[in-house]
């Protein structure tokens, strides 16, 4: 709920790049940032006389995604074409699906901190994408200002899979999290890399207002390729300001397509919709209605494991939701469970030190994880962290780190201490008349003169000792 009792109403509409070797429609490989038009053939590029074949493994992955977003799948699903004419668009027509989608009404579960919230989705299907429009000249890419635009048909004719959200979502931080989810669920079904950076995941935001209590919808507006999941979420939250602005002011929302700028947090007009396009759908006749076999349907129900959201509310009970949220949705939580040793202190060191080390958690070897989680506190910090840097190697083990012992005897500390304060009297002097916060500095020259292997407990003891309080 927003500020003065003003409920947002969001719908999200999100593209998938599907990973196949092949394009949609033709052999062509489906392959990200090689040469220009380089993956090109007579089909994808629409000569006269050539004529589509359907990609199976692409159709057999969309009823897999179905399958996961609680979807029902269509016995017998039409592709169609979408009519408009654009240079990235050689046929003059995308293939798309249109009122007999692969898989439509469906349900995804999003676990928040403060429960579940079950986003409605009213279809996935199935279409190829567009060529791909480089603006040359321009600032940040955006045809406005360009000095002239080329098109790489790589893309072109590339599978895709369209999901479209009922208008259930009711902040920009929702839409993030359904957007993380659903990612997941993507990567974890081996359909699709869905890196937002790299465009293979796409989405696109209807937004709008209403008073709590209002029935129907207001005037929406469309956000559009907001490329991170952050810049979902602060774009729609600034939308959603705007609006609430609009109305407060006594203005009217008008229906738009508009541009979050992330630098800057503002929103702009891309272009003015007032006129719905008219895309002429009409059915393929180039090819046959997708009937998927009850082996197929069956085959991809079978594929869909425990979901994410569904192992985030698992987790929460041995942890809390924010850990739990981030270990699933960075593909943490596996090798979560294969680490033995204290819940908290396991899940802390996955989040953090081992994601900043960069180690990929499939290579790592749970056991000696774990071995190395439980001795943190006896061994040096960069030990620990040039360990679990090292962790993801195949031969890797904790034993030769663990040998490294820090050094807590006050005897083999307290001439370094002593050292050091005597080094330092100014700042010993500014201490005990109250800058408490140079306890820290003391400590980092322990460790730098110790090389890092001081027990960094036994250093705050003896120098608070030290330094009389
Ligand atoms: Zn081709």
């Amino acid at each position: 709920m927003s500020a003065n009792g003003w409920e947002p109403v969001v719908g999200l509409e999100i593209h998938v790049q599907l990973k196949t070797r092949t394009k949609m429609f033709c052999r062509c490989e489906n392959v990200w940032g090689e040469e220009p038009n380089t993956r090109t053939c007579p089909v994808c590029l629409a000569h006269p006389g050539t004529l589509p074949v359907p990609n199976r493994t692409a159709v057999e992955w969309t009823l897999k995604l179905g399958v996961a977003l609680g979807c029902e799948i269509a016995p017998r699903a039409l592709f169609h074409r979408k009519n408009y004419f654009y240079p990235d668009l050689p046929k003059g027509y995308q293939i798309s699906q249109y009122d007999v989608p692969l898989a439509s009404e469906g349900r995804f579960v999003v676990p928040g901190p403060d429960g579940d919230r079950e986003i409605g989705i009213v279809r996935a299907h199935l279409e190829e994408d567009a060529a791909k429009t480089v603006h040359v000249g321009g600032t940040a890419g955006r045809i406005h200002g360009a000095e002239h635009s080329l098109v790489d048909f790589n893309r072109g004719g590339t599978p895709l899979v369209e999901i479209v959200t009922q208008p259930d979502i009711r902040s920009g931080e929702e839409a993030r999290r359904f957007l993380q989810l659903l990612r997941q669920t993507v990567v974890e079904l081996g359909i699709s890399d869905a890196e937002m950076e790299k465009g293979s995941l796409r989405c696109d935001a209807n937004v709008s207002v209403r008073k709590a209590g209002e029935g129907g919808f207001r005037t929406k507006t469309e956000l559009k390729n907001m490329n991170s999941f952050k810049f979902v979420a602060d774009g729609i939250a600034a939308e959603v300001e705007r609006q609430v602005g609009v109305y407060e002011s006594g203005g009217e929302v008008v229906q738009q397509t508009l541009h979050f700028d992330p630098a800057r947090g503002t929103i702009a007009p891309l272009r003015s919709k007032e006129e719905a396009h008219d895309y002429r759908y009409f059915p393929e006749p180039d090819l046959v209605p997708v009937e998927p076999s009850a082996e197929q349907v069956a085959a991809a129900r079978e594929s869909v494991g425990e979901l994410p959201g569904a192992r985030i509310r698992r987790l929460e009970q041995e942890l809390d939701f924010d850990l739990a949220y981030g270990l699933v949705t960075s593909g943490r939580d596996e090798l979560f469970a294969r680490v033995p040793g204290d819940r908290r202190a396991v899940a802390n060191v996955l989040m953090n030190q081992l994601a900043a080390a960069g180690t990929d958690p499939a290579a790592v070897n749970g056991e000696e994880l774990g071995k190395l989680i439980a001795a943190r506190e006896r061994i040096p910090r960069q030990a620990f962290l040039d360990a679990l840097a090292a962790s993801g190697n195949g031969d890797f083990r904790a034993d030769r780190y663990l040998a490294e012992e820090t050094v807590s005897d006050a005897a083999a500390l307290d001439p370094v201490i002593d050292r050091i304060l005597a080094a330092n009297a100014e700042q010993v002097e500014a201490y005990r008349g109250g800058k408490a916060g140079l306890l820290g500095f003391f400590v980092g020259q322990v460790m730098k003169e110790t090389q890092g292997k001081a027990d960094a407990r036994a250093v705050n003891e003896r120098l608070r000792e030290k330094l009389g309080n």
